[in-house]
């Protein structure tokens, strides 16, 4: 089995890169990170894939890698917050082809809650787990003893008519211009309906707004416990690569 493979992140903002060692989950070289131009096309997210790959040429074996929308068997399946255009695109096929490397694709947060089960706030832990990643949007990856089940969405739920995404999501803070307090207490009623749905164990608050746990953390009001992210903004790169180990373990195994 090879121990280290490429974990590639692809955010509205930025598509970051690095190996990392799946045994350990360390990145033990610098990542790469290249700007995503505004509502990229499928054919310019493969050129920046492809420019990622190439200052990685010496990791080999598949390359992992995540994508901000419903990913089934390779294929995109939605666009709240990417191009309309890739819908429909098996984005496996064409990072691959466009590499000449396999490519295995993952939804992105279903790809950060794994890195936290792994190595992260939610090691160790059994039961159910449920990771949100609080960003542009909110993506959320659910799992039980471990066990991923991918493409939640959950940060579509609607609340009184009103989408999740749109009333607790990281980027609803600034531009909403709320004080914490009231994002806060948005998050919260987010937080209880998911509780009434699920009854998670433990609920991992990842995305930019992890960082400032501290400001909000106490805030909250829910019977799970409520943890930040441990790693922060590499979850999805490290998620990717463990994937992409994941998969190959399993066709191996067959
Ligand atoms: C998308 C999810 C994604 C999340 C975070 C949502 O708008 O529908 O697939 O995981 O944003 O990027």
């Amino acid at each position: 089995m090879l121990s280290r493979l490429l974990g590639i992140d692809i955010g509205g903002t930025g598509i970051k890169g690095a190996p990392v060692d799946v045994v350990s989950g360390a990145m033990p070289e610098p990542r790469r990170r290249i700007d995503t131009p505004v509502l990229a096309t499928p054919d310019e997210v493969a050129t920046i894939v492809l420019a990622i790959v190439e200052v990685f040429a010496h990791i080999e074996g598949p390359v992992g890698c995540t994508f901000p929308a419903i990913v089934r068997f390779g294929w995109v399946r939605s666009a709240a917050n990417v191009a309309p255009s890739w819908i429909g695109v098996d984005a496996a096929r064409l990072f691959s082809d466009r590499c000449e490397r396999e490519v295995l694709v993952i939804n992105d947060a279903d790809a950060a809650g794994l890195a936290e089960v792994r190595f992260g706030s939610a090691a160790g832990r059994s039961g159910v787990v449920l990771m949100l990643t609080l960003g542009t949007g909110i993506g959320s990856a659910l799992f039980t003893d471990g066990v991923l089940v991918p493409n939640t969405e959950l940060g579509h739920l609607e609340i009184d008519g009103q989408v999740a995404e749109t009333m607790a999501a990281g980027r609803v803070r600034k531009s909403g211009g709320l004080s914490v307090e009231d994002w806060a207490k948005n998050l919260n009623r987010y937080l209880n309906h998911l509780e009434r749905l699920f009854s998670p164990d433990l609920i991992v608050i990842g995305g930019g707004v992890s960082k400032k746990f501290d400001e909000f953390g106490h805030l909250l009001d829910t019977m799970a416990e409520v943890v930040p992210a441990a790693l922060r903004n590499d979850a999805g790169i490290v998620g990717a690569a463990l994937w992409a180990g994941d998969q190959v373990e399993i066709s191996n195994s067959r």
